[in-house]
């Protein structure tokens, strides 16, 4: 063992938790992490101590609140290494950081202007594209999948084409974990001219992720996917980009001045942060962060690697099982169907004995309609899994299958 799992998982309340009769195994981290008790303690806290709104107030509690909110800003500027902490943006999450850039990128885009996605995305980077391809008569196209779960990158030269603006890629696909070699393909998009948005909904939970190294123009990622809580995320975007684009909501906050007639808008980061946000959420967001950066990414990734393999092992000695999702660079996603037993149902029997897995498309449906099939289950880890967890989801799983009769 790399590190103390053991330890770790004692900074998880919830995973001390029973179903029924049986100890939680929480085999879900691809849908969202548990939350260690820092962050669990920080919420509460600021609830106890700090509660005031933000950016309007003289008094004390509203100032211990900025400034606390402000410090998550540069924790999270810090663990992107962005340039500036006016790029971080805080949003409600990965869906609201795609509609952002859909909604306001897509003020400058002309008909017949094209937005490259794959057919791994995640529908919330699929449907903010087509809503634009109604409104304004873009064209949406998509980077092909290979049988293996990767994406076939032979195509991107074809693919980018002089009317391409914007290549919005996932990072890692939560379905079937392939790990998309993203930096070369910000750098082909580049001499492109086309400018590059990463989903990195599945990413700074499992590896870690340098802004400036990856030269991406936009990032987006979940508070609640990263060990914090839901409702608040981050837009990461370059600073001249970010002044290029045009606002995405108005209300309170974004503005510099309103008159009857007109509105000059806020500098960044608050052109894009209309109306009270999820204070308690960003601030919390900046403590699971910290958390997280006290260890080693290179050997959280070698211990996922290592239950993934493990898992993999696992699950091939029982009788009919397939993966979906076999890519050479693949981060801790097990998707599988059992020959003749729908998802669902070993799904509910997973859960009478205490393994919470996914069943369903997971929000993929054009990768379930590339394989043909109505969706998977999938199990999907997290560093505080062990090895002894997926003994036991595999005794699970093949008693599920004994009793389903496949
Ligand atoms: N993209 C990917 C790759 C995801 O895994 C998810 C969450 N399953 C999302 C986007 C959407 O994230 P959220 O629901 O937190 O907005």
């Amino acid at each position: 063992m790399i590190f103390e799992v053991e330890k770790i998982r004692e900074e998880f309340p919830i995973l001390k938790s029973q179903v029924g009769k049986y100890p939680l195994i929480y085999l879900d981290n691809g849908a969202t992490s548990e939350k260690p008790q820092c962050v669990i303690d920080r919420i509460q806290k600021y609830y106890e101590e700090e509660n005031a709104n933000i950016h309007r107030g003289v008094h004390h509690l509203s100032q211990i609140s900025t400034d606390n909110y402000e410090k998550a800003r540069k924790i999270i500027q810090s663990y992107l290494n962005a340039r500036f902490d006016h790029e971080i943006i805080f949003t409600k999450g990965t869906t609201d950081g795609i509609n952002l850039v859909a909604s306001s990128f897509g003020k400058l885009l002309k008909e017949g202007d094209e937005v490259l996605i794959t057919e791994m995305e995640h529908h919330s980077n699929i449907v903010p594209w087509h809503m634009l391809v109604e409104e304004k008569g873009i064209v949406v196209k998509y980077i092909p999948l290979k049988q293996n779960g990767e994406l076939d990158l032979s195509t991107l030269d074809e693919l980018l084409t002089d009317r391409t603006k914007l290549l919005s890629i996932t990072h890692i696909s939560n379905s079937l974990g392939t790990i998309n070699p993203i930096k070369e393909v910000i750098e082909k998009a580049h001499q492109n001219g086309t400018k590059v948005l990463i989903d990195a909904a599945q990413s700074l939970q499992h590896t870690k992720v340098d802004v400036q190294e990856l030269d991406c123009d936009l990032l987006v990622f979940s508070g609640h996917k990263v060990f914090g809580p839901t409702g608040v995320g981050i837009l990461y975007g370059k600073e001249e980009l970010l002044n290029e684009l045009p606002p995405y909501q108005g209300g309170g906050d974004m503005i510099k001045t309103v008159s009857m007639e007109r509105t000059t808008y806020n500098d960044l980061p608050h052109k894009f942060e209309a109306g009270t946000p999820n204070i308690v959420g960003g601030i919390a967001l900046g403590t699971a962060l910290e958390w997280l950066s006290g260890f080693d990414m290179e050997q959280v990734e070698a211990y996922e690697h290592e239950l993934l393999l493990y898992a993999t092992k696992r699950i091939k000695e029982i009788e009919g099982v397939k993966i979906y999702g076999e890519a050479e660079h693949k981060s801790a996603v097990l998707s599988f169907l059992v020959e003749n037993i729908h998802p669902y149902d070993i799904g509910t029997l997973l859960n009478q004995q205490g393994v919470a897995v996914r069943t369903g498309h997971h929000c993929t449906q054009p990768i379930m309609d590339f394989y043909s099939i109505p969706g998977t289950i999938r199990a999907s880890f997290s560093f505080y899994n062990t090895k002894e967890e997926i003994d036991q989801f595999i005794t699970a799983l093949q008693k599920a299958v004994n009793m389903l009769g496949a």
